[in-house]
């Protein structure tokens, strides 16, 4: 095997392991150079990767290499020609919470760039679900525009996008005074079109947002299916990215799975650097809450911390809202939060999902996900682009209703049961090997429940 063929075949052992986002980001501009005296150099195109290549994945690729080749001691990494950059020193990233920045007010959001100072770095907790999405904002504000350009970020609900997105606006805000940073979501850009348009103010719209520096769009889902709002995005897009100036977007899925956005669009998205926030674990979970305690100074046993972060799993937002209110409690009743009280204040905060759902909603869930209309879906229409949401549905009609295949294929256009059964083990296999498919299902499972 030549040096070339052995990277290969590392590269796809790793593909097989990582999410694409992740390897794609880290691994798809490297090149092994040289191996002597036992020692494998790689060819990386930044110094971005080459620190995040050397802390996260430096055992696991020697490990692999020394399967295949058992002479192998040691790899070192080498930042390659053009677009080299600093690299970013694992010490300048800051301790998770430091004392100065946790005594915050909420203060007033600021009027013209709509970034609420509240939503720091600092006090945003990173875990293995979101740490991909950290890092790349982070090199942003140290390399604006030049080092990812746009920033993507998807995830579901609660999970930090918003306060990701604010602590890159505040950042370089503080970083950079007399750049123009402007944080807002997708709709109430959308919101400045129609009135821009109703009031013949299209020029000072353009010419508001072409001075931009760095453009921070919030939930940008929300303009599927909006044709002008695109279009006119795709000009305010152009018009900063031919400038070099940076464009962060955040949306609840990747844009590949926002189906009626212009392929245009789409490929400009997918041109820069796409990082998914997944589920916080555990121990995450306990570290938000503690870093919460600590803002608010309150005190908390973490027999109670561990009971709260056990019981609230997919949403940040609601891990923060229970605390908040057994904390109201506490203070109210005068009483200290035992493990016992916790338990029963719980049990009523938690809107514990009646894991209810139904053909209807699975059907809705899907269709609304896919902007495609239900009818469509479910009836026997060829067209291609209907071909896989349809499996989807299948897939989903059997594992959370139970559905036989005759069932489904009676629901889903009269089709035969094999049909059925093909689609729902071909998703099956998929969702066992592609974490990203496994984030679309699930977020798509999180509509389907009332
Ligand atoms: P999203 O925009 O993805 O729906 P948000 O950014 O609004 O979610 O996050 C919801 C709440 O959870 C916010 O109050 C935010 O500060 C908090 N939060 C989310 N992720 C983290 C984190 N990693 N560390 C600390 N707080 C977090
Ligand atoms: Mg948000």
């Amino acid at each position: 095997m030549n040096l070339r063929e052995l990277w290969q075949t590392i590269l796809g052992e790793i593909e097989l392991g990582i999410s694409k986002a992740n390897f794609i980001t880290w691994f798809k501009n490297t090149k092994i150079h040289s191996k002597k005296d036992g020692v494998v150099t790689v060819g990386v195109p930044n110094g971005f990767t080459k620190e995040w290549l050397e802390n996260k994945y430096i055992k696991v690729i020697l490990g692999m290499l020394r399967n295949n080749s058992p002479d192998i001691k040691e790899v070192k990494f080498v930042i390659e020609g053009g677009s080299a950059s600093p690299i970013i020193s694992r010490k300048k990233i800051p301790p998770l919470f430091s004392e100065d920045q946790l005594k915050f007010q909420e203060l007033n959001i600021n009027k013209e760039t709509n970034l609420n100072p509240k939503y720091t770095f600092e006090n945003f907790i990173i875990g293995s679900f979101n740490e991909l999405a950290q890092a790349a904002s982070r090199g942003v504000t140290k390399h604006l525009g030049t080092l990812y350009n746009p920033l993507f970020i998807y995830g579901g609900v609660g999970l930090g996008k918003t306060h990701l997105l604010q602590a890159i606006g505040n950042e370089l805000a503080k970083k950079y005074p007399s750049k123009k940073v402007r944080y807002l979501s997708s709709e109430k850009y959308t919101t400045e079109l129609v009135d821009a348009i109703s009031k013949k103010g299209m020029d000072t719209f353009k010419n508001k947002y072409h001075k931009i520096d760095t453009l921070i769009i919030d939930d940008i889902h929300f303009i599927a299916g909006k044709e002008k709002t695109q279009e006119e995005f795709f000009h305010t897009f152009n018009a900063l990215y031919q400038k070099n100036k940076q464009i962060i977007i955040s949306s609840d899925r990747p844009p590949k799975a926002i189906s009626t956005l212009e392929e245009r669009l789409r490929s400009r998205f997918e041109g820069g650097m796409i990082a998914d926030i997944s589920y916080p674990d555990l121990e995450t979970r306990t570290a938000i809450l503690k870093s919460k305690i600590k803002e608010k100074k309150f005190k908390v046993s973490d027999e109670v911390l561990n009971h709260i972060a056990t019981h609230i799993q997919k949403n940040i937002r609601e891990l923060e809202g229970a605390l908040n209110r057994l904390i109201a409690f506490s203070q109210i009743n005068e009483t200290t939060l035992t493990p016992e009280i916790t338990s029963q204040l719980l049990s009523k905060i938690i809107s514990t999902p009646k894991k209810k759902t139904s053909l209807k909603n699975i059907i809705k869930a899907v269709s609304e996900f896919y902007d495609i209309s239900s009818n469509d879906l479910v009836e026997r229409s060829r067209k291609k682009e209907l071909v896989y949401p349809r499996q989807i549905t299948m897939y989903l009609i059997r594992e959370e209703l139970k559905g036989s295949y005759p069932y489904i294929g009676e629901k889903i256009g009269g089709r035969d049961h094999t049909t059925v059964m093909y689609a729902y083990q071909k998703i099956h296999k998929e969702v066992e090997n592609n974490e990203s498919l496994q984030q679309e299902i699930n977020l798509i499972k999180e509509r389907i429940y009332e």
